[in-house]
């Protein structure tokens, strides 16, 4: 597996296999690697013929300053993950080989998708992912890329970029990757102390609830239930629980409005912020 530290040889690298019509797959992470973003890395194994991870903690995207530094580097066996996976390539820049000196984020017109859920209650957050998926793309120029849909806003927005800045590469989304017990896979998990972790599960359980409910209960009665539980919890606190169309993203009022319900819910244990996300379609 080749190991890059700068854009430069990167790109000389990747222009060498344009040459040769080589298909390229692109997996942006921050790192801290686990089965989650590895099944990313499978699908782009299986769909392309060189496949690119980059490894990178993006300061632009975060809203806290604590939660950068607190963010978990495991680098080393994040390589040797990659390496025994079959991926092609790892790009690990530095801060400056992806900004130069301007550490800061484009402002973007995401048609509203950036303004619900994550958007409330991160300020500047998904400026900050579209400007250094942008940068990436630029250097990268894959003909697909991989996003998780742990990451559901997320996802809807980064196929947002590619309308409005016209960039050719195809996203595809993946699903989410589970713990035994039902946790979404994360990188802040291994934050956890062993009593939240253990609990943790409860998140995916009561949207799983939430689910099997949807035809029974009024869209007030899920969001009451789901509220109820979660003030029963004196580990987790509920930071927001909606139920909103995959494709706009807004909350829906009514259920024959919505073609495709999901739900959306983001929890903290102390300082540790989770999110998860589930199909309200059978
Ligand atoms: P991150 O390193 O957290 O920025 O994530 C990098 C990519 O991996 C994003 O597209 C995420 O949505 C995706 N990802 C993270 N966790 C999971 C998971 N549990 N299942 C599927 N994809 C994931």
């Amino acid at each position: 597996m080749y190991i890059f530290k700068g854009k430069k040889d990167l790109k000389s690298h990747l222009s060498s296999l344009s040459d040769s019509k080589k298909i390229v797959g692109f997996v942006p992470t921050m790192g801290a690697l686990h089965q989650g973003h590895l099944a990313l890395v499978s699908e782009s194994l299986q769909k392309t013929d060189f496949t690119v991870v980059s490894i990178f903690v993006n300061p632009t995207q975060f809203d806290k300053k604590e939660d950068l530094e607190k963010y978990p580097n495991t680098i080393s066996k994040d390589i040797e993950m990659l390496q025994s996976r079959g991926c092609h390539a790892v790009y690990i820049p530095s801060t400056e080989d992806i900004y130069d000196e301007h550490v800061h984020s484009e402002s973007f017109n995401f048609d509203g998708l950036d303004q619900e859920m994550e958007g409330k209650f991160r300020a500047g957050h998904f400026d900050g992912v579209g400007t250094v998926v942008k940068k990436l793309f630029e250097i990268v120029q894959p003909n697909f890329a991989f996003f998780g849909e742990k990451d559901f806003q997320q996802l809807q927005i980064i196929k947002k970029l590619t309308v409005i800045e016209n960039i050719n590469t195809v996203i595809v989304g993946c699903p989410i990757f589970r713990e035994k017990d039902g946790l979404a896979m994360s990188s802040r998990n291994m934050r956890l102390t062993e009593k939240q972790r253990k609990n943790a599960a409860f998140i995916y359980k009561t949207l799983q609830k939430v689910k099997a409910n949807y035809e029974s209960l009024s869209l007030e009665e899920l969001k009451t239930f789901v509220k109820n539980s979660f003030e029963k919890s004196d580990l987790f606190e509920l930071e927001y629980f909606t139920i909103a169309d995959e494709q706009t993203l807004k909350p829906i009022s009514s259920k024959s409005e919505a073609k495709n319900p999901r739900a959306f819910i983001a929890v903290f244990a102390d300082t540790i912020r989770l999110i998860d996300n589930i199909s309200l379609q059978d």
